[in-house]
C-alpha cells in the first residue's frame, strides 16, 4: 500500500517519526511519505527507519497558506537541509508559537481554559498545532472528543477570524518547495469546501504559482469528490497522489495508515509513487 501522507510527533501527530514508520510497515505499507507540518525535523530518523524497514520513502512536508481556511500545500522530495527551507519553517515556527497565547487566551474567554503546561503534555516539542489543543481540550473533560474541540472551539469562524495567524501566500510556500527541489500537491482538496468551478478557478490559480499535483486518494472523500478531484488532474495534466492523513489514534480515532476511514483507501496503483518520482527528478531548482 501507498501512503504519502502521514503525521509524527515532529508536528501534531501522535508517535516518534521512527515509531509512525514502524507502525506503517506492520499495516502494510510498502511506500510512505512524512508530512509534517511546516517542518522537516522528523524527516531524517523516518527516512532511517523506513530504509531499515526496506519501505520506499518520500521526504515531505505539508505547508498551511494563506487563502482558503484549510489550503495545505504538499511538498515531495525536499531536500531537508536546504537554507531556503529552514528558513521558511523557522518563521512559520515562530507564528505558530505567538499563536499560543492567542489560542489560550480564546479558550479561557469561550469558558474552557487551559494552561500552556497542559499543553505541553500532549506535544512533544514540536510546534504546537491545533490537535494539540484539541487533545488538551478532551483530556480536561470538555469535550467527548477531538473532532468535538474542532467543531466547537478550532474551526469556527471566531476561531479563523480571531485567532489564526497570518501565513505565507501560496506562490511563495510553492517557490520555497521548489528551491528544496520538491514538487508541490494540493492537499485533501475536501477541507477547503468547494466544488465545480470555485474549486476549478483555486487549482488554475495554483497551477499559476507552481503546483503540480492534487491528492486525489484522501481519507475523508466521498467517491463522488474523489472523481470530480480525479478529473480535475487529468484536465490539468496534475500528477495524482494518494494519503491518509494519519496522526494517531488520540487525534484522528479513525484514520489508519495505508487503509485511511474504513478501508476507503489502500492503495496499490505504483504509477502513483513512479510518476512522482519522476517529477521530482525534473525539478529545476
Ligand atoms: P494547525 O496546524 O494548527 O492549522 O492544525 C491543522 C491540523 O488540524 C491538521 O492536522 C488537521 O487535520 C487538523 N484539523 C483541521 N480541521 C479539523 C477538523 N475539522 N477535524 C479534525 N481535525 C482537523
Ligand atoms: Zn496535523
Ligand atoms: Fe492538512
Ligand atoms: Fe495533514
Amino acid at each position: 500500500m501507498i501512503d504519502l501522507h502521514i503525521h509524527t510527533t515532529r508536528s501534531d501527530g501522535q508517535f516518534s517519526p521512527k515509531g509512525t514508520m514502524r507502525l506503517a510497515k506492520k499495516a502494510g505499507v510498502t511506500v510512505a511519505a512524512v508530512t509534517d507540518h511546516d517542518t522537516v525535523a522528523g524527516l531524517a530518523e523516518a527516512a532511517e527507519a523506513a530504509k531499515n524497514l526496506e519501505m520506499d520513502f518520500f521526504p515531505g512536508i505539508e505547508l498551511s497558506v494563506q487563502g482558503e481556511r484549510e489550503l495545505h500545500i504538499l511538498g515531495y522530495g525536499i531536500d531537508r537541509e536546504s537554507p531556503e527551507l529552514l528558513t521558511f519553517c523557522k518563521a512559520q515556527k515562530d507564528s505558530r508559537v505567538e499563536r499560543v497565547g492567542h489560542i489560550l487566551a480564546y479558550l479561557a474567554r469561550k469558558g474552557v481554559p487551559v494552561t500552556i503546561e497542559d499543553v505541553l503534555k500532549v506535544n512533544h516539542g514540536a510546534a504546537t498545532g491545533r490537535p494539540h489543543f484539541a487533545r488538551t481540550l478532551v483530556e480536561k473533560g470538555y469535550v467527548s472528543s477531538t473532532e468535538e474541540a474542532f467543531d466547537k472551539f478550532l474551526t469556527t469562524d471566531e476561531y479563523y477570524e480571531k485567532v489564526e495567524r497570518k501565513k505565507a501566500t501560496p506562490a511563495e510556500g510553492m517557490e520555497v518547495l521548489r528551491r528544496a527541489g520538491g514538487v508541490a500537491v494540493l492537499a485533501h482538496p475536501h477541507w477547503l469546501h468547494l466544488s465545480g468551478e470555485a474549486l476549478e478557478k483555486l487549482v488554475r490559480r495554483l497551477i499559476a504559482d507552481g503546483l503540480s499535483g492534487i491528492e486525489v486518494y484522501y481519507s475523508r472523500h466521498t467517491p463522488e469528490q474523489t472523481r470530480e478531484y480525479l478529473s480535475l488532474a487529468k484536465k490539468y495534466d496534475l500528477l495524482v497522489t494518494c494519503g491518509s492523513d494519519f496522526h494517531g489514534y488520540a487525534v484522528k480515532p479513525d484514520i489508519s495508515l495505508g487503509t485511511g476511514f474504513d478501508g476507503n483507501l489502500g492503495i496499490t496503483d505504483m504509477s502513483i509513487p513512479e510518476r512522482l518520482h519522476h517529477a521530482i527528478e525534473k525539478v529545476a531548482r
